[in-house]
């Protein structure tokens, strides 16, 4: 089946699709984006997604391309048209195009706006989440404001690729006291000793995950008890469990940091627990 992209107002068949050599998404990075799961036809947690995208496009002054209730509408035509169960939808909106120039360009250029979808194998992730995934930490070489989703990622290929070639799945970032921030595309998470889960509080330094926000909800409804601070790499070791969270892997097990198994290496009771529950909570909008 043909896929289908949105750009700029028009549904085009993949190969077609493409946006302008000056826009300013690829001259300067000059942009933010959305990742949203779809399960079962349904997107998930769009409400919160749309509301970060808001916060990332109010605090860079890039203007909305369309109000919400319109966005919502591409989002779930895309996901229509190209038949999607479940996988994700990806968006991305830049500043638009204009003759290439560091400062702003004028009031009239108008914002590009794209949007994709992906099928993905859900049997590929519950496969992965049952033998979990390892991480390598490296240094958080990023910039003063990773609270905004923007596409300026290369430091999170860097630090994947450094991963992937030392057979890990995910990186994590380490700050300058030896703090995990967060993963190069997740956030992360452990539960230590005692039965407390851990994760780094919301600040300029990490993204603050749309699938991290859901599941602090459904560990309060659980009852168990949380608290978002710091954790370095040697509390990780010590840990009961690990686990990061994204809206592509949801809760996805981690059972090796830095090449050293946490506890027995498989992944934990909690994390498998809340893997399991996290869509109960999770908003679902039909598409
Ligand atoms: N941190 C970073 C740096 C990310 O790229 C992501 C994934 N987009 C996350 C955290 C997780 O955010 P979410 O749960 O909204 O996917």
């Amino acid at each position: 089946m043909a896929r289908i992209v949105y750009v700029n107002g028009r549904y085009l068949p993949y190969a077609e699709a493409g946006v302008h050599v000056e826009d300013r998404g690829f001259q300067f990075a000059d942009s933010v984006y959305e990742v949203c799961e779809v399960k079962g036809g349904a997107l998930i947690d769009v409400t919160r997604h749309l509301a970060r995208l808001a916060r990332s496009l109010e605090e860079l002054r890039i203007e909305r391309p369309m109000a919400d209730p319109a966005l919502r509408h591409v989002l779930s035509e895309v996901v229509r048209r190209n038949r999607i169960r479940d996988g994700l939808v990806y968006l991305q909106v830049t500043r638009g195009r204009a003759p290439r120039d560091f400062v702003f360009p004028g009031p009239d250029t108008e914002p590009t706006l794209v949007v994709v979808a992906r099928s993905i194998d859900p049997a590929k992730i519950a496969a992965k989440a049952r033998h979990g995934i390892a991480v390598k930490s490296v240094p958080d070489n990023r910039w003063g404001r990773c609270d905004l989703k923007t596409v300026m990622l290369l430091p999170a290929a860097l630090a994947k690729e450094n991963a992937r070639a030392a057979g890990a799945q995910e990186a994590w970032f380490v700050d300058e006291k030896g703090f995990v921030t967060e993963g190069a595309s997740s956030n992360a998470w452990i539960v230590r000793s005692d039965g407390f889960v851990l994760t780094r509080p919301l600040d300029a330094r990490i993204l603050g995950g749309v699938t991290r926000s859901t599941l602090l909800d459904l560990i309060k409804q659980l009852g168990v008890p949380v608290e978002q601070r710091a954790f370095t790499i040697a509390d990780a070791w010590a840990a009961k469990e690990a686990f990061v969270t994204s809206a592509s892997a949801t809760v996805m097990p981690v059972t090796v940091v830095d090449d050293r198994r946490i506890a027995d290496g498989r992944p934990g009771t909690l994390t498998v627990r809340l893997r399991e529950k996290f869509h109960s909570m999770a908003e679902k909008l039909p598409t």
